[in-house]
């Protein structure tokens, strides 16, 4: 029996001469693997369906091991974002941290939503960098590891200057910072933005712009974090960063 579902494409591997076998994440049913027959044969109705980052209606098969692709229909290519090296490298990250996150066939609508908006995003043009941090941000929610940012993690003091411990696990007050020598300490602009990005709707977000340096503050509490907690080995980060430095020096 057929069913159909609304999914955006995490992955793709060849399989054979003309097979690939395709990951999607499902608004219905999370992530589930299908084989699409014949799909990398350029005339296959299944090739265009079945590029990296596409958003469609699918018709599958569903089985116990992978299940088979019958048909599928585009919605939003996104094509924006394979057309551009920047966003093909930010978008293969957010998209590769979630397929590693996600576990098989568990439905989760809003880590659904929350991948749909942001590449859509990025396939409009805005800020790659900033939309990346919103989402690992927002990830953190999802895996289980959320940082302190209302408050001191030691503390719970709400208010003053703060810097960000790992080891303690989030915003550190200066009554407590002794607690952690490496901490990072933080503009008050990066302890502004790592709140906000983890408590905002993404579908509200207008325009944001943030300068440089924040950014950069902004990147190395966040990857320092996932390094610590997380457990993941992504192939797709160590691309961004040569994308990243290739960016730096053409500006
Ligand atoms: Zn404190």
């Amino acid at each position: 029996m057929f069913e159909k579902c609304e999914a955006i494409v995490l992955r793709t591997i060849d399989y054979g001469e003309t097979h690939k076998i395709v990951t999607l994440l499902t608004r219905e049913w999370g992530k589930v693997a299908v084989m699409a027959r014949g799909a990398k044969k350029p005339n296959s109705r299944l090739s265009s369906v079945t590029h990296l980052f596409t958003y469609g209606h699918y018709l599958i098969q569903k089985s116990r091991g992978v299940g088979s692709l019958h048909q599928g229909e585009i919605i939003d290519a996104l094509r924006g974002i394979r057309e551009d090296i920047f966003a093909t490298a930010y978008a293969s990250y957010v998209v590769e941290l979630t397929d590693k996150i996600m576990e098989e066939r568990r439905p989760n609508p809003y880590l659904f939503e929350l991948l749909l908006q942001t590449l859509k995003y990025m396939n409009d043009g805005l800020d790659l960098e900033i939309l990346t941090y919103i989402y690992e941000m927002k990830m953190l929610r999802v895996i289980g590891l959320p940082p302190s940012l209302d408050g001191c993690a030691v503390c719970g003091r709400s208010k003053g200057r703060f810097s960000f411990s790992i080891k303690e696990g989030g915003f550190l007050c200066d009554q407590c910072e002794e607690k952690d020598p490496y901490r990072f300490s933080l503009s008050s602009a990066a302890v502004r933005l790592l709140r906000l990005f983890y408590h905002l709707d993404l579908s509200r977000l207008g325009k944001i712009s943030v300068k440089k340096e924040t950014k950069n503050e902004l990147h190395h509490v966040i990857s320092a974090y996932y390094d610590e907690y997380s457990g993941l080995s992504l192939k797709t980060k160590r691309f961004l960063e040569q994308i990243e430095q290739l960016k730096s020096r053409l500006q």
